[in-house]
């Protein structure tokens, strides 16, 4: 089947969930509720790979809609996206990396999104008019690198992403370009589109590029997911992967050393381990406390080779990316700035007080930076 009619026959509502057996009638009508707010569509495809006998199944949880997602704690924006927007769909947060909010639509809706305020829900905040955001980049000669993010950047479609390219390709100053997609993973079809890889193949001969991805649990890993990786490989492009760490997904260290191990054997850089952040509707779900979290990568990495093991503990914060790099004698946890907003935080190591279940470094008594 095309990746068009594939996504076309995507499941998108808690009534079709009910219908096929994958929530509980009686869920129905507050459920309801909730994809008024944060929309469902999940692929056929990612649908087939929940084991149904398990409550607890890693995929249904990302997937299905739950009535934690009622839980209002948290906050939409919890990394400062608004407060780095220089021109609509555009974040200059980091000097070098201009990252571009492309589209609001993904192939499927994750129930532990950090963009839930948008994706699928509104395209106020993604890039209306692509000259004018590169006309941005082409005056900041300090940005080397564009992040194409949203949703979902492979759902654009091949005209658009060629159109990109070729504009990108013209910015002497750009080195590299990154896609941020989780089409691998839950919608392996649309690699098999030849016009887009045949586009990839073209621009990733001239102009690295990286596809960034999100696999977040050794299920995830199959025969179509490793096929799609292949093919994006095949065209020159390195495949890295972002996996976020989650309550009841992968909150295991036996799983998430078979994920990197899985990763790795498949050609995939394992880049970081994302701390999930305190997003409303998502937080009370999936939020791990940063201990534990550490703990749990520590002994992860060490059921790994150096190969597989390459990947940060990391957490996306107001004031950059901060690294969650070890536990003192005192208990307090040791972080480390690794990509800074600010200079002055360039390198900085701090320790903080996160006992107590603490999963982000705000809520640290005394606030953040000690
Ligand atoms: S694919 Fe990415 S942007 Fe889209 S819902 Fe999932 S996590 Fe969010």
């Amino acid at each position: 089947m095309l990746w068009q009619q594939e996504l076309k026959s995507s499941v998108r509502s808690v009534k079709e969930l009910v219908a096929l057996g994958y929530v509980p009638p009686w869920e129905q009508e507050r459920l309801n509720a909730v994809e008024q707010n944060f929309p469902i569509c999940v692929p056929r495809y990612y649908l087939s790979l929940i084991d149904k006998g398990r409550e607890d199944d890693p995929i249904r949880k990302m997937c299905i809609p739950a009535l934690a997602e009622e839980d209002a704690s948290g906050a939409f924006d919890t990394s400062g996206e608004l407060s780095n927007t220089v021109e609509r769909g555009l974040q200059h947060k980091y000097k070098n990396t201009a990252l571009i909010l492309s589209t609001n639509v993904c192939a499927m809706y994750c129930r532990h999104c950090f963009r839930k305020r948008m994706v699928g829900v509104s395209d106020a905040e993604t890039a209306a008019f692509l000259t004018q955001v590169l006309s941005y980049v082409r005056e900041h000669e300090e940005i080397d690198n564009i992040l194409v993010s949203g949703g979902d950047s492979f759902l654009l479609s091949n005209r658009v992403i060629e159109k990109m390219l070729s504009q990108i390709a013209e910015l002497q100053h750009i080195r590299f370009v990154r896609f941020g997609t989780r089409v691998p993973v839950v919608l392996p079809s649309r690699l098999e589109d030849k016009a887009l890889l045949s586009t990839l193949s073209r621009h990733a001969a001239k102009t690295p590029i990286y596809a960034v991805t999100q696999f977040n649990h050794p299920n995830e890993i199959t025969a179509a997911s490793e096929r799609a990786v292949k093919r994006l490989r095949a065209c020159g492009v390195v495949v890295s992967n972002q996996t976020v760490l989650l309550k009841g997904v992968n909150d295991d260290e036996n799983v998430l050393a078979e994920l990197m191990n899985g990763l790795t054997s498949m050609g995939v850089v394992p880049y970081y381990v994302f701390q999930c952040r305190p997003v409303r509707a998502v937080k009370g779900q999936f939020q791990v406390p940063l201990s534990t979290g550490l703990r749990l990568v520590e002994h992860a990495k060490a059921m790994l080779n150096g190969h597989a093991k390459r990947f940060k503990y990391v957490m996306s914060h107001e004031t950059g990316k901060i690294e969650i790099l070890g536990a003192a004698d005192d208990g307090r946890l040791l972080f480390k700035y690794h990509q800074p907003k600010y200079e002055k935080d360039a390198g900085r190591m701090f320790a903080a007080d996160v006992s107590g279940g603490r999963a982000w470094l705000d809520e640290a008594p005394g606030g953040l930076l000690y």
